[in-house]
């Protein structure tokens, strides 16, 4: 199929091309971006007019628990271990297969109708999760979570091989990585097992790190270490690791770490709801950290809008530190694009608009009061736009929603089977 996208405002977070361009027609052909030019002629499929409008690589998620949708608004007021231990843990064991297929497809909505394309998860069952992203035509990289808490340790990773050999080349949407869960839910003698595998498939680690002060008591204590980044350098030394929040680090901490291949994914909305701090991304990144966003699961992040989470990144960091200078709103855009897609090791084929790569692109309408006039259309979308200011959503050529209303899924009846799922687990 053919689809040409003409005369748009085009962000396309290609390094070679910083700046806004305006009357861009851009040529998809099956999953592939084409042409990138300005009066394209040639016969499509379909015609989108971008007329005033904005097109953009589609927004990259790297770090979630995808079927934790259901959990929306459950945290208030809670420590997280309480909430864990007495609300979530005995939910979670309430789940049957068909409860994670339908929280899935929530958060692929939610995904798609905020624009968001690709996105990082990290849950078990993870099957259901799977069959969802396929159903919804989402871009998924995935696992089936790692830890050894109560002797089942070997049956998840035998569980996740499993899951790599079966849907590794079925569809280019589905990419792995071996999610570990954290150090303090692991042990000495499981973790090399995870890298093992991590190893045989080439694939990057993910892990909860450093999220709160007392996982990092709980890993000095576990461990017998100094500091965390120890453990980084003992286990996973050479390896491409996704570290999602690494809030609590000490500057030398962060020098130490960037000697490492380190992607943080940073999931501020998450990490403010649980009061667990601010980390110190800017810091990171002056060291070669790459920064990417995430939202954790909706449980604690409330929602799956990366628009949200841009703006709360650049404020907090101006705020905290108080220098404005910080975190120019481009670099908020590449935090959430292709920064993300290299986080996933998949920048080759994501993250930007450009010729060849897949076209993973979303349409923005700016027409709202809130970006009259557009002085600076860069810090229009991260200050004022929402995700509810997307219109249209290309995943792999694939438009799944167009002027906000989805084409593959039945939303309204998603919304029902989720509302049963929560009742029922929580009587
Ligand atoms: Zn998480």
């Amino acid at each position: 199929m053919k689809i040409l996208i003409k005369n748009a405002n085009l962000i396309s977070m290609d390094s070679k091309r910083e700046k806004i361009e305006e009357g861009i027609d851009i040529l998809i052909e099956d999953k592939l971006i084409k042409k990138i030019n300005t009066d394209i002629k040639e016969n499509v499929d379909k015609v989108i007019d971008a007329t005033g409008k904005v097109v953009m690589p589609g927004l990259i998620n790297t770090h979630s628990h995808v079927p934790m949708s259901i959990f929306r608004e459950t945290v208030d007021g809670y420590i997280t271990q309480d909430w864990l231990e007495q609300k979530i843990w005995p939910m979670e064991d309430k789940l049957t297969k068909n409860d994670i297929y339908y929280a899935s497809l929530l958060s692929f909505i939610e995904m798609i109708k905020t624009g968001t394309t690709t996105i990082n998860d990290m849950y078990f069952m993870t099957e259901e999760i799977i069959k969802a992203a396929f159903e919804a035509g989402i871009r998924l990289q995935t696992t089936r979570t790692l830890m050894d808490l109560t002797g089942d340790g070997d049956v998840r990773i035998k569980e996740l091989e499993e899951l790599i050999k079966e849907y590794s080349s079925k569809d280019e949407k589905i990419t792995f990585n071996i999610g570990i869960h954290g150090f303090y839910t692991s042990n000495d003698a499981y973790i090399p097992k995870c890298v093992e595998l991590a190893k045989k498939y080439n694939l990057p680690i993910h892990i909860h790190f450093c999220e709160n002060s007392k996982e990092v008591e709980d890993i000095k204590k576990g461990y017998e270490v100094q500091s965390p980044v120890e453990l980084i350098k003992r286990y996973f030394k050479g390896m491409h690791i996704i570290l999602a929040h690494s809030v609590k680090l000490t500057q030398e901490e962060i020098i130490e770490l960037a000697k490492e291949d380190i992607y943080v994914s940073h999931c501020p909305v998450s990490n403010l709801k649980l009061g667990c701090g601010i980390a110190k991304i800017t810091n990171m990144q002056e060291n070669g950290i790459t920064v990417s966003l995430g939202t954790d699961g909706q449980g604690s992040g409330s929602n799956l809008d990366l628009f949200e989470t841009m703006k709360f990144t650049a404020l907090l960091q101006k705020g905290i530190q108080e220098n404005p200078k910080l975190l120019p709103a481009y670099e908020v855009l590449k935090m959430a694009t292709i920064n993300g897609a290299k986080a996933l090791g998949l920048e080759d084929s994501i993250g930007s608009i450009t010729e060849e790569k897949i076209a993973d692109i979303i349409i923005l309408n700016l027409e709202e009061v809130t970006t009259k006039p557009l002085n600076d259309t860069f810090a229009e979308i991260v200050y004022n736009i929402k995700g509810t200011n997307v219109e249209t959503t290309i995943i792999g050529g694939d438009i799944l929603m167009e002027n906000r209303k989805l084409r593959k899924i039945d939303e309204k009846n998603i919304y029902e089977e989720c509302n049963q799922v929560i009742y029922r687990i929580q009587n």
